[in-house]
C-alpha cells in the first residue's frame, strides 16, 4: 500500500500568544526532528520566561470576559474547534504521526477521533452542567457557585500531543479558565499547526501557547505565581519537582504520571472457546500500541501457569505477524519511538533484562530499515519472561517491551498485581464472575479494563493512585478540576 505524502512545513514555528503568532524574545528556535527518519524537519520557539509571562499577560487579560462569556457561548467555540479537526482530519493524523512516529492507522482511528469527541464531549456537559441550590431554612437560601479558577498552566508530554492538548483545554476552557499551554519539546509541530488552524475560533489570550524546554519554558510556566492551577502530565520525576512548586504557590494540581500496569490473564481465556483465547492475546499485544508509550501501557504481562506455554506461543505466533516499519505506511502496527534518547533507553532496559537473567521470548533487537527509515528509531517488539522484583518488572521502561510473569492463584496474581509503585492502568481477563469482579476490585490503579484494554472514551474518569497521580482528566467530573466552589447564603 502506498505511504501517505507529508505536508510542507515552514521553515520554524513562533509561539501563540493573545491571539497572534510571536517570534520567541530572546529570538532563539531549537530544531525538531521526526523520528521517522530522524531528520530535522522544521524549528520550534525555544521560550524563556519572558516569553511565559507574556503568554500569561495575555490569559490574565482574556480571563474576565472569557469566565463570564455565557456556556453556551463557550460551548459553541468548543464545538467549532471539533468541526475544524474534523474538517482537518487527515492533515492532522498525518502531523501526529510525523511529530512523534506513531502508525497513520493508529492517529487515525484513535489520537484525533478521541479529540474530536473530547471537544464534543465539554461543548456538552457545560452547557447541562447545574449549579446547586438548597433551602437551608425557612429564610436563607443556600447557593453554590461554581467559578473558574483563574489562569491555568498545563504542561503536556510527547506521546499523544493533540489528544493531550485537548484533555486539559478542553475542560479547562469549558469551565470558563484560560491557559497557557506548554508542549513537550520533542513534538511541539503538530500542535503549532493545529493552533494555525483554530487561530480564529477562541477570543484573544483565551488559550495560549508556548514552545521550548521543560527546564526553561516548562519551570518558568510551573513556578509562576500567576498561575491558579498547574495540570502536568509526564514523568513521576518531574511530577514530584511540579507538586513541590504547587506547594510553594498553594495552588491545586493535577498530576498523570507514570506506570507500571499489570495485565493479567486467568486460565478460564483459553478455555474451548478460541475466539475469546485470540481476543485475549490481541490484549496482551496491547503493551506495543503506540510503541509502548502510553503512560497505561500494559508492561507487564501475569498469566496463570497451567495456560503459561499456550499462552506464549499463541503470543510469540501474533507478534511474528504484526507489520512494523515505516509509520505512515497505513498498514504498520508498530512504528518509530519518539527519540534517540527514548529509543537508547529502551535498548537499554533491554540489556538490563538480559544481564538480569530475563529470558527474551521474542524481539530484543532494534528495528533494522533500509531506505527513508533507516535513521529513524525503530525497536522490536520484545517479550522478557522473569521474575516481578526484577528491574525491567519494576521500572517504566516507555518503549514497546513487555516484561511476562506466572502466577498460581487468585491471591498471588492480586499480590504481583499490587507489587508496585504505580498505579495507573491495569487489565483482567478472565471468564469466570468471581476473578471478573474481584480481582478488579481488589487492584490498586486508577482504571481497570475488564476483557478489553487501551479504550479512552470522554465519558470515563481517567488518572492514577500512588506514584501514578492524581486528579481525574476526562468525564465531566474534569469541570470541577478547573473550579472553586463558591458559596452565598441568602436571606429574603
Ligand atoms: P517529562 O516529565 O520529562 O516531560 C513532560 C513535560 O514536562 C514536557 O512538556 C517537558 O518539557 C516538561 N518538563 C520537564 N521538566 C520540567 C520542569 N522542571 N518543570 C516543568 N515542566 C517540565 O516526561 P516525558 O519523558 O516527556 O514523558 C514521558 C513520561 O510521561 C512517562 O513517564 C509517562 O508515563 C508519562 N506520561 C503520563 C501520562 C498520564 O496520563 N499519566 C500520559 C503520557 C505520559
Amino acid at each position: 500500500m502506498s505511504q501517505v505524502q507529508k505536508p510542507t512545513f515552514k521553515e520554524k514555528y513562533d509561539n501563540f500568544i493573545n491571539g497572534e503568532f510571536v517570534a520567541p524574545v530572546k529570538g532563539e528556535y531549537f530544531d525538531n526532528v521526526s523520528p521517522v527518519d530522524g531528520k530535522i524537519f522544521t524549528k520550534a520557539a525555544r521560550s524563556s520566561e519572558e516569553d511565559v509571562n507574556l503568554a500569561l499577560d495575555a490569559a490574565h487579560a482574556a480571563f474576565p470576559t472569557w469566565s463570564t462569556t455565557s456556556a453556551t457561548e463557550r460551548s459553541n467555540m468548543l464545538l467549532k474547534i471539533a468541526q475544524v479537526m474534523e474538517d482537518n482530519f487527515e492533515y492532522l493524523a498525518t502531523l501526529e504521526t510525523i511529530d512523534n512516529g506513531k502508525p497513520i492507522r493508529e492517529a487515525r482511528a484513535a489520537d484525533i477521533p478521541y479529540c474530536i469527541d473530547h471537544f464534543r464531549y465539554f461543548a456538552g456537559v457545560i452547557r447541562a452542567d447545574e449549579g446547586t441550590i438548597s433551602e437551608h431554612d425557612k429564610d436563607t437560601v443556600s447557593i453554590a457557585l461554581h467559578e473558574p479558577v483563574g489562569v491555568v498552566g498545563e504542561i503536556i508530554p510527547w506521546n499523544f500531543p493533540l489528544l493531550m492538548l485537548a484533555w486539559k483545554v478542553a475542560p479547562a476552557l469549558a469551565a470558563g479558565c484560560t491557559a497557557v499551554v506548554k508542549p513537550a519539546e520533542q513534538t511541539p509541530t503538530s500542535v503549532m499547526c493545529f493552533m494555525e488552524l483554530i487561530k480564529d475560533v477562541l477570543p484573544k489570550g483565551v488559550l495560549n501557547i508556548v514552545t521550548g524546554f521543560g527546564a526553561e519554558a516548562g519551570e518558568a510556566l510551573a513556578t509562576s505565581k500567576r498561575v491558579a492551577k498547574l495540570s502536568f502530565t509526564g514523568s513521576t520525576e518531574t511530577g514530584r519537582k511540579v507538586m513541590h512548586n504547587a506547594a510553594e504557590n498553594i495552588i491545586p494540581l493535577t498530576l498523570e504520571l507514570g506506570g507500571k500496569s499489570p495485565n493479567v490473564f486467568f486460565s478460564s481465556v483459553a478455555d474451548q472457546d478460541d475466539n475469546f483465547f485470540d481476543k485475549a492475546i490481541e490484549g496482551a499485544l496491547m503493551f506495543a500500541l503506540n510503541q509502548g508509550e502510553i503512560c497505561t501501557s500494559p508492561s507487564r504481562i501475569l498469566v496463570q501457569e497451567d495456560i503459561a506455554d499456550k499462552f506464549i506461543e499463541k503470543m510469540q505466533e501474533r507478534l511474528a505477524a504484526v507489520k512494523t516499519g515505516h509509520p505512515l505506511d497505513p498498514e504498520t502496527m508498530i512504528g518509530s519511538q519518539v527519540s534517540k534518547a527514548q529509543f537508547e533507553k529502551i535498548m537499554n532496559y533491554i540489556k538490563i533484562g538480559r544481564e538480569e537473567g530475563a529470558e527474551v521470548l521474542a524481539g530484543g533487537e532494534a528495528g533494522n530499515y533500509e531506505g527513508e527509515i533507516k535513521d529513524g528509531y525503530y525497536i522490536q517488539p520484545t517479550v522478557l519472561k522473569g521474575k516481578n522484583d526484577m528491574r525491567v518488572f519494576q521500572e517504566e521502561i516507555f518503549g514497546p517491551v513487555v516484561s511476562l510473569t506466572t502466577f498460581k492463584t487468585v491471591e498471588e496474581a492480586i499480590e504481583l498485581a499490587n507489587d508496585t509503585a504505580y498505579g495507573l492502568g491495569a487489565g483482567v481477563w478472565s471468564r469466570d464472575a468471581h476473578e471478573l469482579y474481584q480481582v478488579p476490585r481488589a487492584i490498586q490503579a486508577g482504571r481497570v479494563w475488564v476483557n478489553q484494554y487501551h479504550t479512552y472514551p470522554a465519558h470515563a474518569p481517567f488518572g492514577g493512585v500512588k506514584e501514578s497521580g492524581f486528579g481525574r482528566e476526562n468525564h465531566k467530573m474534569a469541570l470541577d478540576h478547573y473550579r472553586v466552589v463558591k458559596n452565598m447564603l441568602i436571606s429574603y
